[in-house]
């Protein structure tokens, strides 16, 4: 299916939802089906029955599930959870490894130096950080920075699937391995899934490598610029193809 036949199905359905959920709170609990052609009631169709409102999750329901987590270990020494910053309506969203330092005193992701250097990249798309949405795999910074633990990666995972099933992207970039490898399920190493459009729960994902490595390694921004062109040509022809 085309990226822009699934955001049309996507608005039929949470359009149908909601005057699901309006007729249920009316006190209706059935609904005749009318025949949209005739425009009048289809007598022998049998009635369809609503069922009770449904809460639906929203963002800010799931940071603040998050922010009481006492899953891993992570939570014991964190100043703060660190759910994700930006545009919650982006098109495009950057997930990140886990926070560091600063990210952990301030409570909002890429705040610190690699996030400097992030937020330079996106303005040579011509984006900044309140265009797009940056989040991480783990929520809680480990000690010292270090890799995160197998452990911390699967009781955190679960937060970032529903994070971005609700932010339904049009495009996700991975920064480093982590995010990378975790979203697909893969063992590969971030140098050679980059580059290429792979899939997540039908969303086009790039990965890229991690802005810190950038820091250490500068010599390789010319590949992350490479995979970055690559996002921009991705999200300029989604909007062709909407107003066209
Ligand atoms: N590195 C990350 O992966 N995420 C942050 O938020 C900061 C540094």
């Amino acid at each position: 299916m085309t990226d822009k036949l699934y955001h049309e199905c996507y608005t039929h359905v949470c359009q149908a939802r909601s005057l699901l959920e309006e007729l249920s709170e009316l006190g209706f609990s059935t609904i005749t089906p009318v025949d949209s052609t005739e425009n009048t009631l289809i007598d022998t169709a049998k009635p369809v029955t609503v069922s009770p409102p449904v809460k639906i999750e929203t963002l800010s329901d799931l940071q603040a599930e998050v922010e009481q987590c006492h899953a891993c270990p992570l939570h014991e020494k964190r100043k703060n959870v660190v759910f994700g910053r930006g545009n919650p309506a982006a098109e495009l969203v950057f997930v990140g490894e886990a926070p560091g330092a600063e990210e952990d005193q301030q409570g909002h992701p890429f705040v610190g130096e690699a996030g400097r250097l992030l937020e330079r990249i996106l303005y040579a798309m011509g984006l900044s950080a309140a265009d797009v949405y940056l989040c991480n795999l783990i929520k809680c910074r480990p000690p010292a920075n270090r890799d995160p633990h197998a452990d911390e990666i699967s009781a955190c995972e679960p937060y970032l699937k529903r994070q971005l099933a609700l932010l339904k992207p049009a495009v996700i970039v991975t920064l480093g391995s982590f995010a990378a490898q975790t979203l697909l399920g893969v063992r590969t190493p971030v140098s050679r899934l980059r580059g290429q459009w792979h899939k997540y729960e039908g969303v086009a994902l790039m990965p890229t490598f991690h802005p810190a490595h950038l820091l250490r390694l500068p010599l390789e921004k010319k590949w992350v610029w490479e995979d970055m062109t690559k996002v921009k040509q991705r999200l300029g022809n989604l909007t062709a193809m909407r107003s066209g």
